[in-house]
């Protein structure tokens, strides 16, 4: 299994299979994709999967944008469960399409689910999708289930005043459901600077909550040491990257965009290593794997233990006059 240089193991890959979207949600980071380039091919995106699991990846994660928008994506996961080495092939989706494809997808050997649901208010679910209908995405849910895309996840992206109070009930939706409600702490990006602002809120007094409540208490390692909180009502997850140093010392994972590059930070934009134009010059398979091996020597923790912080960071710091 390859590491990077801090010593990280690289156990999966997050691949992004194209940047449309059928919702505009108000807060989304779009995982730093370039909307003009042309998106992978089914072939390409089983051509880098198998050079990584080559070396150790066992993990894909499928994303976009909204990945149900891809005629082909029931081919892609087809294509990527059966290459050697993968043992799981899970999605993250809007699921406003996923009533009709569940069950092709889980033919396909689409393994399981996270599905992002903010709210159970149809009204706040249009406001933050910018449109979207929250009985599909429930339908969606309920399908994911049916077909056996288990365990399903629920991500819930925790913004102030819009759904903080509505955190139990989501718990026990997910429980009726048998979910899991994961509780995300929302990013800061260039698309949402003033809602990151306004919506941003201190997870710490709701985690403080979740940990007296709880009945087991569960650190997972490798999933970059998540917690995860048993309660009465159901479970609940708790993903919080910024400024968690925890988050980046057991990350494990690399992210591929839309457009073919690698992109060895979720954090970062000033890193990729492009290799759909060298793919389609016609690269060898060795000369991809230095692409791929690029890609991992670029991967650092983003958020590092004060004592390891660098002088670019210690430098922000000081301009922004906080200890
Ligand atoms: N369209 C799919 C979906 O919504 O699940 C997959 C792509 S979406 C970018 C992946 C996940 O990123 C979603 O769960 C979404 O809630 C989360 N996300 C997007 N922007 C975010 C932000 N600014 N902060 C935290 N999570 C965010
Ligand atoms: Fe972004 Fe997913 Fe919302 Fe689409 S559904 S706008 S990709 S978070």
């Amino acid at each position: 299994m390859i590491r990077d240089s801090y010593g990280r193991p690289l156990k999966s890959l997050r691949i992004s299979v194209t940047s449309k979207c059928n919702f505009d949600c108000v807060y989304c980071h779009q995982e730093g994709i370039e909307k003009s380039r042309s998106e992978m091919t089914a072939e390409e995106i089983e051509r880098i999967v198998r050079l990584s699991a080559a070396h150790g990846v066992k993990k894909v994660k499928i994303t976009g944008g909204e990945p149900l928008l891809r005629h082909d994506i029931e081919e892609i996961i087809e294509r990527i469960a059966g290459v050697e080495g993968i043992i799981e092939v899970s999605m993250t989706t809007n699921a406003a399409l996923l009533t009709k494809k569940a069950e092709g997808l889980r033919a396909a050997g689409l393994r399981r689910v996270n599905i992002s649901l903010d709210t159970l208010d149809p009204a706040v679910f249009k406001e933050i999708t910018q449109g979207g209908r929250l009985e599909t995405v429930i339908e969606g849910v309920k399908s994911a289930v049916e077909y056996g895309l288990e365990p399903v996840k629920l991500n819930m992206v925790v913004m102030r005043n819009l759904n903080t109070d509505k955190i139990k009930e989501m718990i026990a939706f997910a429980s009726e459901n048998r979910a899991i409600l994961q509780l995300i702490g929302l990013m800061e990006n260039e698309y949402s600077d003033e809602f990151f602002k306004e919506y941003s809120c201190d997870l710490d007094r709701i985690v403080a909550e979740l940990e007296e409540e709880a009945n087991e208490v569960l650190i997972r390692k490798f999933m970059q040491n998540r917690t995860r909180y048993i309660l009465d009502e159901g479970e609940v997850e708790v993903v919080f990257p910024m400024h968690n140093t925890e988050f980046c010392a057991n990350c494990t994972r690399i992210r591929v965009t839309a457009d073919g590059k690698f992109k060895p930070c979720l954090m970062r934009t000033d890193n990729y290593v492009d290799f759909l134009d060298a793919m389609r010059s016609g690269a060898s398979d060795v000369e991809l794997e230095k692409l791929f091996l690029e890609a991992v020597s670029r991967r650092e923790p983003y958020f590092k233990k004060r004592v390891d912080i660098s002088e670019a960071e210690a430098a922000d710091v000081k301009n922004e006059g906080s200890v």
